[in-house]
């Protein structure tokens, strides 16, 4: 096990930390470069990746002198090799390339790749015993078990990137674990907090990409919209902290400044502040265990003035219903919601679905497989099979849920 001592003094100035970003074209990966590269002294950037976008991936790993760079879909690679060319970085493509990157020694890795494409490189990451900074929220959603098993086997120090966990992380005593009552996630409310089930039904991707407080990738902010992203955040929440279900709750609160509460047995109350900046979580992450400095806004309570709190709407937003009875079965089912979540937002995004369709497909994707019966997958083959799973059921699904079909 890596202690934070140990890591902590790993890193002096003629010795600066190796890091690598699964992920770095993303929104998460750019704001992770955009602190390293006010801090250069302080890292060596060694691997960075991407699915597609050669021109930004090969423009980051310039700048920033990395030894190499990866695309997921090889289709791309011949345009990364030529935007690389004359450059010392080291251009790579595919899934195998993928795995080379995570391969590559490194201190400490950012898993930023959305969606559970991301769980094999971050599986491995963990398994090289990197300290490993975890935005990838569905591999915990997906295979939250085996995850955290690889975690324990390989002595990796995990680092919550998602700000309601980082804020938990930081707030949680690991002595007073079993006094802990309650862990409260909040949550923003997304785009449609106030809106109408006609209005959401109504809803185009072009307004349910407009989060209100956050700046975020396309999955997540529907994800956001839909609050599924805080029943994905309550799965993430049971696998990093050490509390049960029930003892998991989430608060609407639109100001999105608090960021998680922790209720102990005494009834004293500590929550994690902020202003909405992932650079804040990040910069918590790329310090551990020490602090940075960020170039975020500062919180002023009193320019703010007004902090507040609601239940969520479970009938205007079923999503977060279905995310706890996934986790609360414990059979498999939380993989099965990421997958068909994954392929229902897709869907939604190329205009095919409306929004309400996307929670509706997910629960009538796991009810199918559930008639079948379901069990736990017990290896990542299994966790990849049922994800696979997921995703046939509710491609199978979609053309009930299609607009022009709803409608008839
Ligand atoms: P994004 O869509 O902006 O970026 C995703 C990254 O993953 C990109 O680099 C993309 O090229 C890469 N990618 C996409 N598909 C891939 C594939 N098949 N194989 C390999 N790489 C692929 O997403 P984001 O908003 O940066 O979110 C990344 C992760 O962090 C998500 O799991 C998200 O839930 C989590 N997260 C994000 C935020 C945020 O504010 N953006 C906050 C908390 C958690
Ligand atoms: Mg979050």
């Amino acid at each position: 096990m890596v202690t934070a001592t140990a890591y902590a003094n790993s890193e002096t100035s003629q010795n600066p930390r190796r890091v690598s970003i699964l992920g770095s074209t993303g929104s998460i990966g750019c704001s992770t470069l955009d602190l390293i590269g006010r801090n250069l002294n302080r890292y060596n950037v060694v691997a960075l990746t991407g699915n597609t976008n050669a021109a930004l991936l090969a423009k980051q790993a310039i700048e920033h002198g990395a030894e190499l760079a990866v695309l997921a879909d090889p289709d791309h690679y011949q345009d990364l090799k030529a935007a690389l060319s004359g450059s010392s970085v080291e251009a790579a493509a595919g899934p195998d390339a993928m795995m080379e990157a995570v391969a590559r020694p490194a201190d400490w890795t950012m898993a930023a790749i959305v969606g559970s494409a991301g769980l094999r490189p971050t599986l491995e990451a963990v398994r090289q015993g990197t300290c490993v900074a975890l935005a990838n929220k569905e591999c915990l959603v997906s295979a939250g078990d085996i995850f955290m098993k690889a975690v324990a086997a390989a002595g990796t120090q995990l680092l919550p990137v998602d700000s309601e966990h980082s804020a938990g992380f930081q707030v949680i005593d690991p002595d007073t674990c079993d006094s802990i009552e309650k862990i409260v996630l909040t949550a923003s409310g997304g785009s449609f907090r106030t809106s109408s089930q006609a209005e959401m039904a109504a809803a185009t991707p072009a307004k349910a990409l407009k989060h209100p407080n956050w700046s975020m990738g396309a999955k997540l902010t529907i994800d956001s919209a839909t609050l599924m992203n805080k029943g994905l955040e309550l799965i993430e929440a049971y696998h990093l902290f050490p509390v049960t279900p029930e003892k998991l709750d989430v608060v609407i609160h639109p100001q999105s400044i608090i960021h998680c509460l922790v209720e102990y047995s005494d009834g004293s109350v500590l929550a994690h502040l902020g202003m909405p900046d992932m650079r804040t979580p990040i910069a918590y992450c790329l310090a551990w265990p020490e602090r940075m400095w960020a170039p975020t806004k500062r919180l002023d309570l009193a320019k703010i003035g007004t902090l507040s709190f609601e239940e969520p709407d479970i009938s205007r937003f079923p999503a977060l219903r279905i995310a706890r009875e996934a986790l609360e079965a414990d059979n498999g089912a939380t993989t099965l919601l990421n997958a068909a979540n994954e392929i229902a937002v897709d869907a939604f995004l190329k205009g095919r679905i409306g929004l309400p369709s996307i929670a509706a497909l997910v629960e009538a994707a796991i009810e199918m497989a559930a008639r079948d019966g379901l069990s736990k997958p017990g290896s990542l083959e299994e966790v990849l099979a049922l994800d696979e799973m997921g995703r046939d059921l509710a491609r199978s699904l979609l053309s009930k849920f299609t607009k022009s079909n709803l409608a008839s």
